[in-house]
């Protein structure tokens, strides 16, 4: 959409929405798949990438990356070395089937920096690892820019429904109307709808909303949780958007 003013809110079109998250409405958010199998590059990768305002997609290896690769997403991360199939193959399989998404590949090796460039598989610009989180963020928005998917960065506002998630305003409303909600409570909230459908584990809501040095316990995040639920669900009339995963954390799906 070049020119589109992304701070409008836009309706995410249907074809390029998967179908377990439902249809929601989203400022300035452009999903962007993330396909790498080391789960600590992953996750700074998720970090960095949401943190910017982008809405994250996560592969472990090349059938997941396939997948939400065909499900639609505004650009790829693509690692090379990924178990299954190989990013070669993702990209080659993804770019024959029609899919047009900007590929930024991640590679380790020199003799991989070749492949990516003589075999011209359709990506778009590749870094070597390693590489400094920043960077591929930095990588990321140019790419979109010049695809014409031009992404403003920073504060946005994510529509669920009736459920907005202001971040300029830090205010969580509800048909409208602001729900009180403390710092961490709103940082909870946010962590989780940053990724809809996506189960976060206790750990990875501690180290997002607390920081690396809290150093209380999981039942801080229960706690809070239960907060949250009690603000939205029963004083707001808001159905269920925060769920529990038995014996390991939380996720968001539309209320
Ligand atoms: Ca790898």
């Amino acid at each position: 959409m070049p020119g589109a003013n992304l701070r409008r809110t836009r309706t995410v079109p249907a074809g390029r929405n998967p179908p377990s998250l439902g249809t929601y409405d989203v400022m300035a958010s452009l999903r962007v798949l993330v396909a790498e199998d080391d789960p600590a590059i992953r996750e700074l990768l998720v970090h960095h990438l949401s943190r910017d305002g982008f809405i994250t997609v996560e592969a472990p290896d090349g059938n997941a990356a396939l997948r939400h690769g065909r499900d639609g997403v505004a650009l790829i991360v693509l690692d090379v070395g990924l178990p299954g199939v190989d990013g070669f193959d993702v990209a080659r399989t993804l770019r024959r089937e029609g899919h047009s998404a900007p590929i930024l590949m991640l590679t380790a090796r020199a003799d991989e920096i070749d492949r990516i460039v003589g075999l011209e598989l359709g990506a778009d610009d590749y870094v070597v690892k390693p590489f400094s989180p920043r960077e591929i963020v930095a990588r990321v928005r140019a790419i979109l820019r010049r695809s014409g998917q031009p992404h403003e960065p920073g504060p946005q506002l994510l529509r669920f429904g009736r459920l907005e998630i202001d971040d300029r305003a830090r205010e969580v409303r509800v048909d409208g109307n602001s729900v009180g909600l403390k710092p961490r409570e709103f940082a909870l909230l946010r962590a989780l709808a940053d990724r809809p459908g996506l189960a976060l584990s206790r750990d990875a809501l501690l180290e997002r909303v607390w920081g690396y040095d809290f150093d209380g316990d999981q039942r801080t995040v229960d706690v809070h949780v239960r907060r949250l639920r009690m603000k939205l669900e029963e004083q707001s009339g808001l159905p269920a958007c925060v769920h529990t995963i038995h014996g390991f954390g939380y996720k968001f799906t539309q209320p």
